[in-house]
Parts: C-alpha cells; structure tokens; sequence
C-alpha cells in the first residue's frame, strides 16, 4: 500500500469520540468535516470541525446508522477517509465496504478483519485455531433451543448467554439454574434482535471472579504489530465497564509478555491492521481467555495513551494512510499509572437506568497534565434518549496507583453537572472504597462490595447525615441573614418556610431524603460564647456540633470530630463530598407524603424515557408479586416491569411500539386481598 496523505477526514460519529478525533486531526494539520442529526446541530462536535454535514433525524437509525448519507457527506466535502468512532459503524463491514467501493480510507481494519470479529462464534473458531485460549462453551450455528439448553446443561450452571452480534453489555444473560433457562433465552434474544437484527447466541461458561484484562494491539499494512499493553476494566455494572486502568494492577511482566504475544497471534489470525482490542478474561491462577476482538478504537483508550505518551488517534491515521507503525515494541514504555471514570447520566440507586434531562450546570474539574477530560457536551446540551448517555470520560494520571487514584477521586469531587442525576457520587464513593484502594478487582466488584459502595446503611450514614442536617441549618441561617440584609432577596430554594416547623424555640425537625429513604432530623441550636452549638438527633443517636460555612466548603466538629465537606447544590439537591465518601439528599417537603408509598406503586410507572417493546401477560390476567408484566426499552436496554404484588392486571396504557415519557403509568392493576 503506498502512502498518502490526508487534507479532509470526516468522522461518522458524535460526542466525546467525535471531539476526541477532531483533535488530533487539527494537529496534524488535517482538516475535518462532522455529520449531524436533527437532535445535534449545535452540538460541540459540530462547532469544533471544520465543516459539517446534516445527515437526518434525530434517531441514530434515521441518521448515523445510515451509511449512503455518511459515504455521501464524504464525497460532498471531498474527505478523503472516514474514521468511524466506535459504536455505530465502527464495526459494519457493510460500511468499511462501502468506503472502499467510494474511494473513501475507512480508518479502520480491513473489511475481511471485521467480518471475522463480527461474529463472537466464528471470532471464536478463528481463535481457536490461532491457539489462543478460549472461554469453554459452545459456539456452533445449530442454535436450536433444545441444542443452546442441552450444552448449558452439559456445561453446569452459571452459564452466560451472549449474542454473537452482541457488545456493550446488550442481548447477555446469566443464567443460574436449568428452571431460568428459558426465560433468559427469550430476553437475551429479544435484545439481540432489537439491538443488532440477529438473536444467535453462545452460550459460554460463566467464570465466577474473574478479571476483565484487555490487550491494545496495533498493526500496520507492512507486516508489523505491537501491543501496547493491558487494561484492567473488570469493574463493571450491566457488564458495562465503569472505571478502566493502566496497567492491571497486579501483572507480571511475564503474564504481560504472554497476553501480548497472544493478542498479536489473534490479530495476525486476521491479517489485522490498524487499532484493535484483544479482551480476555482473567481467572485468579492467572489462566486468561480470549473472549473477543473489538475492531476499533476503545472507550478507555486514553489510559493506554497516558501510561505509554502515545496519541492512539495519531497512529490509527498514519497506519491508514499507508505509513509505518510510529513504534517497535523494544520503542514502548509503560510509565506510571492511569484511571478513566466514566460519567454518565444514570441513576445509580435505580439499577443505573439512564436518565435524560437538560446539563443545567456543568463545570468539569481543571485540566493539567495529570487530569483529562474528554466531552462532547457543553453546559445547557440535552443529554436526550436518542444517544449514549455518557456526559464525559475524566481520565487521569500519575507516577504510581495510588497518586492517580488521589488525582482521581479529587478530580470527581469537582466534578460539577446539575440538571440531571450522574453517577458522580457513585464513582467517588466506588474509588475511594477500601477494596478498590487495595485494587481488589474482578468482574463483580460492584456487586460484592454494594455496600460499601452505595453507603446504604445507616451506619454508613452515621457521619454523613449530621454533616447534611448541619450544612442545612447554616445555609439557612446564612440565606435569613442574606434575606435580611437584602430584605425581598430570594432564599436558597430548598428553603421554603412552610418546610421550617418551628416546633418549639430552637428546636428545627425536618426530613432528610437519602437514596430514596427519609430520615428524620431534629437539630437545637443553642449559643455560646465560642459561637452556635447544635444538639443533632437522628436514629436515635444525638451529635453535639459546631460548624462553619465558607462558600460552599463546610468545616464541621462533631463530638470533637474535625471533618470537612465540600456541598454542590442545585434546584434542591444537594451533594456533600467529604474526605472519603459523597452522599446526595435533598429535604423532604413536609406535604409529600412517604417515599415508601410511592416506591411501592412506582413499580407499574415507566422509569424512564423510552419505547413498549412487549406486553408479557393479558388484560384480566391474575399474576403473583415479581411476575414480569412488560418489557420496556431505553437506551437499546431492556427493562422488565414485574407485579409488585399478587393480584390483577386490569389494562395496560400503552401497545408495542408506543412512545412512553419517564413516569407514565403503564399497567392499571388491583392487587389481590393480603
Ligand atoms: P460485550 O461485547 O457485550 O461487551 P463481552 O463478551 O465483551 O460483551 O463481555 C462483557 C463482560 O461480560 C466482560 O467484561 C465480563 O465482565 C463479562 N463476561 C463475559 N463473558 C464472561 C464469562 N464467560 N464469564 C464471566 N463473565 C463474563
């Protein structure tokens, strides 16, 4: 292949990636050319290119899938090669074809390449043969139920099913026991089809503590290959990696050395060229098995260019334009450590369901050598059900694990975004955890140490809820001397006097909301010489406390104990970062009744934004407590919707098909007399 040079790219994607490719494409003097649909035309990836194409509506089906429009805005602008991103053509040989026929580089593997990985079963049968080791399952085309069922059985439970078209944690079951079987089966499949058009499963072993450790490997069109090292992503939620880092905490240089050569191997298997991921499982004896090959750049590459100080984007567009790897592996270093966080528009406390909403606010923290961020939003972006709802990756590093995790659990605590609930809190209280300190990791880290993580028992809380009531109480007596001194100025605006019972002189009695529980509050204030005292008494404990407010930073003694916090607050919800932990509450207006009732009932509710994908029982139908009624899509997510109760479906508002807007009711149901 000769080379060439590129004026004009175009970059068939959006968001963070689009951004993050526009970047260093303008440093190396190329000039770029981004496509939009109806719901981003004032997007940031829009304003930062030089030109761009309006490529349909909003729905990615309608606009980014469709590869005639993206070949077309090519040819329009007369860019030279188009660079996919990942997600959305990334990994479409049909595209990749397309480009070729058109004259167009796709900045990506070749077609044949794609096509090899694009199936989990034949990566497999190709890996196979290349002799890197597999997960055991079954991988055949027969896909039978009868067949699927028969190797899980042979196999044992846990099983997972995973769609051969799968990624990103859609259309994969586990499957626990023989009698779960089928109900997985149908639920796998039916993701499968909604998200890639093919049901076809494997079924593989299921590991029950493993790592998730990935290989960078990167090849050229002249017969070289280098891997640029691991990646640990095993802490995960819905099999979706949270928080990635460089290198595996743990590796040896020989395990190293042995992944990379068998990265290498499945990538020449395919007569790979460009950016590739090799994703293996890693067993606690240190065994590893290869569970697939993404054709593309990853998510969480930019750990891999912060340890190695090398721009991955840069590689990918010298290596399709026909140069040599910038590299040899002898060339490549490993230095320090790195993290990559990523932020999302998700409720933690709701199983991580997406949320949608208006980035009201949005202050990332300041960037340096050692912290990075990479977004595609600016303050006042939609964050709309059409997309990924990642707001941004902060990745950051330093010289060894635990100075990056300081940098890292510091940069979330400055991390502002109001208008919608993140999983800012979460990652802080994730990071700062004791087994992630002690890099403690595998695939179900969340899981096992949810309490830790979530801080959900009142225990935990013993420190926080003290800090929330005394932050309250001096934000009011700072907004009432603010009111004074200003007379007519608007208060804070949880701060609603009817929510002030002032139960008798000095005595305050409110209601902390705190992961959807209330708990109530009392605080007497009494002075002092030495200034203000509070008595706080909640859970039947009291606190003696002290406490001042700067800004927004809180200095607090409670029983003699000295701590500080930091406090972001928006539209009445407040989130309180100390040293170790972060906690979001709001105060319960006193005339909304009991968040319990509402959990209850709120099951036959829609939880977000979304689509009705299936009705799973009749009108008139009598169902027990748990029974799943529906299922709902979000975000190319399913989401079931079981009875709360036993009892009776009466009707169900909204058909197969229909739009439904967060909150709506779905079912009408009488539950049975207890
Ligand atoms: P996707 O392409 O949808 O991301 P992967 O095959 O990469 O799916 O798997 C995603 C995650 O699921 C892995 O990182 C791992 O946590 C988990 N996983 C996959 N296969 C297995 C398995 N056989 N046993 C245990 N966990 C697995």
């Amino acid at each position: 292949m000769s080379e060439q040079h590129f004026e004009k790219i175009l970059i068939a994607n959006r968001g963070e990636i689009a951004c993050r490719v526009i970047r260093t494409a303008r440093n190396m003097g190329i000039r770029t050319v981004a496509v939009y649909s109806d719901a981003d035309k004032d997007a940031l990836h829009v304003s930062m290119a030089d030109e761009a194409v309006h490529i349909g509506a909003a729905p990615s089906r309608e606009s980014y899938l469709v590869y005639e429009r993206v070949i077309d805005a090519a040819l329009k602008t007369g860019a030279q090669a188009i660079h996919p991103g990942y997600g959305f053509l990334s990994e479409n040989a049909g595209f990749c074809e397309a480009c070729r026929d058109n004259n167009i580089v796709f900045i990506g593997p070749p077609v044949a390449a794609i096509e090899a990985m694009g199936s989990k079963s034949a990566a497999k049968q190709i890996m196979e043969a290349a002799g890197v080791p597999l997960v055991p399952g079954y991988h055949g085309d027969d896909q039978d139920r009868d067949i699927l069922k028969a190797a899980a059985d042979d196999m044992g439970y846990p099983v997972l099913l995973k769609a051969v078209a799968g990624g990103g944690g859609k259309g994969m079951r586990q499957v626990w026991s023989a009698g779960e079987f089928d109900e997985a089966l149908n639920a796998a499949r039916r993701e499968a089809m909604n998200g890639f058009g093919n049901d076809d499963m494997l079924v593989e072993k299921y590991l029950t503590q493993p790592r998730h450790v990935e290989i960078q490997v990167f090849c050229d069109s002249h017969g070289n290959g280098v891997y640029l090292f691991e990646r640990d992503c095993s802490v995960q939620r819905r099999h979706q990696k949270v928080i990635e880092e460089a290198p595996a905490p743990g590796m040896t240089d020989d395990l190293r050395a042995a992944m990379g050569e068998a990265a290498l191997r499945a990538a020449r298997a395919i007569d790979y060229q460009g950016a590739g991921t090799v994703e293996f499982l890693l067993d606690s004896d240190d065994a590893f098995y290869f569970m697939e090959m993404n054709t593309r750049l990853q998510v969480e590459h930019p750990v891999t260019e912060m340890i190695t100080g090398q721009d991955l984007v840069e590689w990918q567009l010298r290596v399709a334009a026909g140069e040599v790897l910038p590299a040899t592996q002898d060339q490549l270093t490993l230095t320090g450590h790195a993290f990559e966080a990523r932020i999302y528009a998700e409720d933690p406390d709701n199983d991580f369901l997406p949320v949608t909403g208006t980035l009201s606010f949005l202050q990332p923290p300041e960037t340096s050598e050692h912290v990075r961020v990479d977004t595609g939003v600016l303050q006042g972006d939609e964050v709309s059900v059409y997309y990924d709802p990642m707001i941004a990756k902060l990745i950051v590093w330093d010289e060894n694990r635990d100075k990056a995790l300081q940098r890292l659990t510091r940069a979330l605590r400055e991390y502002r975004i109001s208008g919608m609930t993140t999983n800012l809190e979460f990652l802080y209280n994730l990071a700062n955890s004791a087994p992630f300190r002690a890099a403690d990791l595998d695939t179900g880290f969340i899981e096992k140490h949810h309490s830790q993580i979530f801080h959900d028992t009142e225990a935990e809380l013993e420190r926080e809820l003290p800090l929330a009531a005394l932050y309250l109480v001096l934000e009011q007596a700072r907004a009432a001397q603010r009111e004074r001194a200003a007379s007519g100025d608007a208060s804070s605006p949880w701060f609603d006097a009817s929510a002030w019972r002032l139960n008798e002189p000095n005595v305050q009695s409110f209601e902390l909301a705190i992961h959807d529980r209330h708990y109530p509050v009392s605080v007497e204030q009494s002075g002092s010489a030495d200034g203000t005292r509070y008595r706080i008494s909640f859970g039947g404990k009291t606190i003696q406390a002290q406490g001042n407010l700067d800004g927004s930073e809180l200095s607090a003694n409670l029983d003699g104990y000295l701590l500080r916090a930091s406090v972001a607050e928006h539209e009445g919800s407040f989130s309180l970062y100390t040293q170790d932990s972060a906690l979001s509450f709001s105060l319960v207006a006193p005339d909304l009744g009991d968040a319990d009732d509402a959990g209850a009932g709120g099951g036959l509710t829609a939880p977000m934004n979304g689509t009705m994908v299936t009705l799973l029982v009749e009108p008139g139908d009598e169902v027990k407590a748990d029974d799943a009624l529906l299922v709902m899509e979000a975000m190319k997510m399913e989401h079931t919707i079981r009875a709360p109760k036993d009892g009776k479906v009466l009707a169900f508002f909204y058909q197969p098909g229909d739009l439904v807007d967060g909150g709506a009711e779905l079912v009408e149901f009488e539950a049975s007399e207890a």
